[in-house]
């Protein structure tokens, strides 16, 4: 049985959710966001996102629904008059994520009350990184894996998979790699271009055929989460 989040009545009468990029959100993560919304839209979904230009008021409900912002260790934010920090519990213990800024991953942290999402904090890492080849000797094992910027593909799976988390589903709706893999698998494979041309960087849904994103793609399964979210 799946669980996915709902928001209000009222907003989800309205079919849509508003997001917030910060001002930290620019260059290659901006133009990653856009293309993001724009995806999400594209799949016609039980929801569509639109780009606000207000923040989350921080003590009321005014303001967009959804901050994106990038993340760099310690994850903060703030909503209703109080200051929250992002942790996690491992084996009962609860302590502060810390985001790595160069890893493949995001994070979207829901606020809710009485079950209702209120607001939604995406945070995807400050400045990932692919690890691709470099030849450092001649001769075929002459090839050294080197970390550099991760593609704009990357990026824009990243921000579309964590839009679909705001938009309601939970980590157990993640697709799993393989015949329905799509732009919500949890654990896709990299593939990184030549290491002068991160825009070739791809991540792998499905091994058999090989499907490679971007393009972004959705699975039944997932749309149908989403319009299970918004019913
Ligand atoms: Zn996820």
């Amino acid at each position: 049985m799946h669980v996915v989040r709902t928001w209000g009545v009222d907003i989800k009468a309205s079919k849509k959710l508003t997001i917030f990029p910060t001002s930290r959100v620019t260059g290659l993560w901006l133009t990653a966001f856009n293309n993001a919304v724009g995806v999400i839209n594209g799949f016609k979904l039980a929801a569509s996102l639109e780009v606000s230009s207000t923040p989350p008021h921080p003590e009321t409900d005014a303001g967009a629904n959804v901050q994106f912002d990038l993340g760099n260790g310690v994850l903060k934010y703030r909503a209703w008059g109080k200051d929250y920090t992002v942790t996690e519990k491992i084996n009962d213990v609860v302590s502060d994520v810390k985001l790595d800024p160069t890893a493949l991953h995001g994070l979207t942290q829901t606020l809710s009350s009485a079950g209702i999402v209120q607001r939604a904090f995406i945070f995807v890492p400050a400045t990932p990184m692919t690890p691709a080849q470099v030849r450092v000797a001649p001769g075929p094992d002459g090839f050294k894996n080197v970390p550099r910027p991760s593609g704009l593909g990357v990026l824009t799976f990243i921000a579309a998979h964590e839009m679909i988390h705001a938009l309601g589903l939970t980590d157990n709706e993640h697709t799993v790699k393989g015949a329905f893999g799509d732009v919500f698998t949890g654990l896709p494979g990299l593939i990184a271009g030549a290491f002068d041309k991160p825009a070739d960087d791809r991540l792998r849904v499905r091994d058999d055929p090989r499907v490679d994103m971007p393009p972004l793609a959705i699975s039944k399964d997932t749309r149908d989460f989403v319009t299970q979210a918004w019913t």
